[in-house]
């Protein structure tokens, strides 16, 4: 299920899942969390719980986005109201107790953001998520809420060896953030998504990429490679509150 996983003794943690451990069937198998994909509702609401039982927490206290490829984010104080659709946002970020922000993946970036002081956050950034530099949106809005020094992790997503995009749109994007330019194993033209996060967070977070490419990689969902599939998670879980 969680196939990276930090804890703290305080409760909180963060972690990634992976394929396993759920209910879908192919193409979505199995651990499919995204409700937006074709897979059935059923299926992907016993594998949301399954995740919010790991996390100890109940379904409506882990919250999930309508991810729109936007630099939006949103502080969630609780669960989403009854019978609302989650909010258009790329980015969440928390510090009330025993919440869950979680961020769909099938390679474009998942980021999981940590403070000292319990506040925490995740971002997704594709190609365009990553442009409009919702990474550091996530951060400021975290230091609003009084987090002191920040740290990231990128889970797995698309490596650039991978990432093939037409030559235009390799160098419109590198006019914005240069480290993002690259080639693929054949040598045509690519973007590394990644490189253009780690460069937006060097001044303002400390951050760590997890190795692995989501499209070389058969335990991650990789829409690139698949087309018709599920979506992984990156996942922060704040402290318990009191009992
Ligand atoms: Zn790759």
């Amino acid at each position: 299920m969680l196939w990276f996983e930090e804890r703290g003794s305080d409760g909180s943690g963060v972690g990634f899942t992976n394929r396993s451990g759920g209910v879908s069937q192919e193409p979505w198998s199995s651990l499919n969390l995204g409700a937006h994909v074709g897979d059935a509702p059923d299926h992907v609401t016993e594998n949301r719980a399954r995740l919010a039982a790991h996390l100890g927490l109940e379904p409506p206290r882990v919250l999930y986005m309508h991810q729109v490829h936007s630099a939006t984010v949103v502080h969630a104080t609780g669960p989403w109201p009854d019978g609302q659709p989650p909010p258009e946002a790329d980015a969440m970020v928390t510090d009330t107790p025993d919440l869950a922000l979680v961020v769909l993946v099938a390679d474009c970036v998942p980021v999981v953001l940590t403070s000292p002081e319990g506040v925490v956050g995740v971002a997704h950034a594709g190609r365009r998520g990553m442009d409009a530099r919702v990474v550091p949106a996530a951060v400021d809005a975290m230091r609003d809420l009084g987090a002191s020094h920040v740290r990231a992790v990128l889970g797995p997503s698309i490596c650039p060896r991978c990432y093939e995009v037409p030559k235009d749109l390799r160098e419109d994007v590198a006019t914005r953030h240069p480290l993002t330019a690259s080639v693929t194993y054949t040598g045509t033209p690519a973007l590394d998504v990644a490189a253009g996060v780690l460069a937006q967070l060097e001044c303002i977070a400390d951050s760590r990429q997890l190795p692995g490419c989501t499209a070389e990689r058969d335990d991650l969902y990789s829409y690139r490679r698949d087309g018709v599939t599920g979506r992984f998670a990156g996942v922060a879980r704040t402290r318990r509150g009191p009992a």
